[in-house]
């Protein structure tokens, strides 16, 4: 009997995409971000696990990503796994007034299905460019509507590829934060309650939002949506721009003059332009007004490294 070891390699096993060394900055709103070792974008549940077993056989450090819309990426890049999700597990469906969804949809999708189905209270959605993941961990939300509000239970992966249902009430959720950030766990698909609006209605909404955000947000160059979250009462925006932040630059990232709580990248920016901006901002901001402002981005990757 030949008894020659066989190795499979991760091409053998997964069904869906594989990228080597493939730079963050392809998957990043703001354009930014090294190297990732490894790069993967399951098929579905069963790929997502497969790839699960294979990082922890390998002993990789593992990192998920949705539409990478609120996260600042290391010049110096990723170690190990980086697992994008997103088509591969993107369904919706519509059962009486409840839609459940993928973890890689996008939220627009959602609020379309929601608005064609007369679903109402998801509106808010439309304009926010991220996956349902990465907004359920994030508690995205706008317009006093956010995510947790509507949510009813969530299905998760852990990091040994076991299956858990968890109900609403299991998960903590606070401005723009979740328990989920603190557990390794991945968000594979949820279940939100509606309730019954005109489909119109809900149409004419999306428009007021978007014509709103597209008034209000320098949505022309790269960025990550709001940097700063807002403080009890007051926002991160008032304040930089009182304390004359608004077009302050490092390298080409640069504190928008449309909206001062976002940075742009003019071109060519980098982790370390826009970290060193959010730190110059932040003194700013204490000098001026004595508060302290706190990131609402998610760093990721070794932010001290220099290319
Ligand atoms: C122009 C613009 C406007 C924006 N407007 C808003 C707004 O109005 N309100 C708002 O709240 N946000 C806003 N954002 C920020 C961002 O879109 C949201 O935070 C969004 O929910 C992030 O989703 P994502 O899929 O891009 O997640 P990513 O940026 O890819 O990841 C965010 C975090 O979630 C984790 N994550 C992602 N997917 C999963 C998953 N399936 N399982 C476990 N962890 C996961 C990541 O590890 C990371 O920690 C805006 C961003 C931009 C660029």
């Amino acid at each position: 009997m030949n008894k020659k070891a066989v190795s499979f390699g991760l091409e053998d096993i997964l069904a869906g995409k594989i990228r080597y060394n493939e730079p963050m900055s392809k998957h990043t709103s703001w354009r930014i971000g090294g190297p990732a070792e490894l790069l993967v974008e399951p098929q579905g549940l069963t790929d997502l696990q497969l790839a699960i077993h294979y990082a922890g056989i390998k002993k990789m450090p593992v990192t998920i990503i949705g539409n990478g819309t609120n996260l600042l990426v290391s010049d110096s890049g990723i170690k190990g796994m980086v697992i994008k999700i997103g088509s591969g597990l993107a369904g919706i469906k519509v059962k009486d007034f409840t839609i459940t969804v993928g973890a890689g949809a996008k939220l627009a999708r959602v609020a379309s299905t929601a608005q064609q189905a007369g679903l109402g209270g998801l509106e808010f959605m439309a304009g926010i460019p991220g996956t349902l993941g990465g907004a359920i961990v994030m508690n995205a939300g706008a317009n006093g509507s956010t995510i947790s509000d509507f949510l009813q239970d969530i299905i998760v992966v852990d990091d040994h590829g076991e299956v858990i249902s968890m109900k609403k009430e299991e998960v903590s959720f606070g401005y723009r934060t979740s328990s989920l950030q603190e557990l390794p766990f991945i968000v594979v698909e949820a279940t939100l309650k509606c309730f019954s609006r005109d489909s119109q209605e809900i149409k004419d909404r999306i428009k007021t939002l978007w014509e709103k955000r597209k008034a209000s947000q320098p949505l022309d160059y790269p960025n990550a949506g709001s940097v700063f979250r807002n403080p009890p009462g007051d926002s991160a925006g008032r304040l930089i721009e009182t304390a004359g932040g608004k077009a302050l630059r490092v390298g080409d990232a640069q504190v928008s003059e449309k909206h001062a709580n976002f940075i742009v990248n003019l071109g060519r920016a980098t982790a370390v332009d826009v970290l060193s901006l959010i730190s110059k901002v932040q003194d700013l901001v204490y000098n001026k007004h004595g508060i302290e402002l706190s990131p609402e981005v998610r760093v990721l990757g070794d932010v001290f490294r220099r290319r």
